[in-house]
């Protein structure tokens, strides 16, 4: 139930795609952003020119992917997505942006990790719209630039600090994209419940919200578990009592911290006397990979102020203590 998208199946990516908004009017939340790529849109269709290269960053299922769709529905061109991990050599990057249309959209995903050969090409594809490719090898080296019609390269991360800098000049825009409140979670779960045609009331929509770790995604996975307890225990309809039904055997807490959250914050706490402790020791003590708890879990927790990150690593906030019924030491006197 985390934000990542890891481990879908093909009917979670089938419903996934149901319920992506189609264009800026259907798309909740992140207002500014919103606002602003509206505008650049506007102004480079206008102008007749590719818009300007676009960075979206921010923690996994906030909508990335669904701005990225909109973006090239609003512009009426076509996208080609990829990721970072996938483009291995420079002519995977050749072949994907020789076939793009004038002003068309290439999405690359986890762009913090593309291998920095490839990376290199980009940087001329994004300033130029050329590329340099190397024919042959020894003493019949030679180089023919190509020429690429103009387009726009939306780039995705959850790592923005990971991205080099020069690939990190190259974006004339950048866009981070934050954390849903309760309230915009709550349309988006309405709005999710009435595509999947589940009968829903506003209180159940929003104890499911809540309880969602900010992220639409996860609002949208827990509400396809929540249909499942509705229509096995209930008569179908979701409302608060289902959904705290279902939120509880789905260890989903009233705080909206799941499992894992809660192993964290509980070996801080009870292992390293609340911190402040490493990443690399908190992930061997709770089983989990460093780079998760860093992308996925920590963001939320500090948000939210369960945990803290100094300059020694990671602490407990009294909010943790609070939260897990623990009395903290140095109010004890221990
Ligand atoms: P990742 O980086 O993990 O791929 P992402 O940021 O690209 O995540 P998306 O795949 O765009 O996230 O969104 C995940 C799910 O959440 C999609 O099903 C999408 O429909 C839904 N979603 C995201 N943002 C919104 C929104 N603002 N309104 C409604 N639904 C949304």
């Amino acid at each position: 139930l985390k934000g990542s998208n890891e481990g879908m199946t093909a009917t979670d990516k089938e419903i996934e795609r149901a319920l992506r908004p189609l264009s800026f009017e259907d798309f909740t939340g992140q207002a500014k952003v919103l606002e602003n790529l509206n505008v650049f849109v506007r102004a480079a269709m206008l102008r007749g020119e590719a818009l300007d290269h676009v960075l979206l960053h921010g923690p996994p299922g906030l909508g990335k992917t669904t701005l990225s769709h909109i973006i090239s529905n609003e512009l009426n061109a076509s996208i080609k997505m990829t990721s970072g991990p996938v483009l291995d050599k420079p002519s995977d990057l050749a072949g994907l942006l020789t076939n793009l249309q004038p002003n068309d959209v290439l999405f690359i995903d986890e762009i913090h990790r593309l291998n920095p050969i490839v990376e290199e090409y980009l940087y001329s594809a994004m300033e130029d719209y050329k590329i340099d490719i190397m024919l042959d090898s020894g003493p019949n080296a030679r180089t023919v630039q190509i020429k690429l019609n103009p387009f726009t390269l939306i780039g995705a991360t959850t790592r923005a600090g990971m991205l080099t800098s020069p690939l990190r000049a190259r974006f004339g825009i950048s866009c981070r994209l934050e954390y849903y409140d309760a309230k915009l979670l709550t349309s988006i779960v309405q709005r999710s419940a009435a595509i999947l045609g589940t009968p829903i009331d506003e209180t159940g929509a929003y104890e499911i919200a809540r309880r969602s770790r900010g992220t639409p995604r996860i609002a949208n996975n827990l509400l396809r578990r929540t249909r499942d307890f509705a229509q096995v225990k209930g008569n179908g309809y979701i409302n608060v009592d289902i959904a705290e039904m279902a939120l509880s055997a789905l260890d989903v807490d009233q705080n909206g911290l799941d499992d894992m959250d809660n192993r964290i914050l509980m070996t801080i706490i009870d292992k390293f006397k609340g911190g402040p402790v490493g990443l690399t020791t908190i992930a061997t003590a709770c089983g989990e990979e460093a780079e998760t708890i860093e992308e996925v879990y920590e963001p939320f927790l500090i948000q939210e102020g369960f945990l803290k990150r100094t300059s020694r690593g990671r602490e407990a906030t009294e909010r943790a203590y609070l939260h897990l019924g623990i009395i903290p030491n140095y109010r004890t006197g221990d």
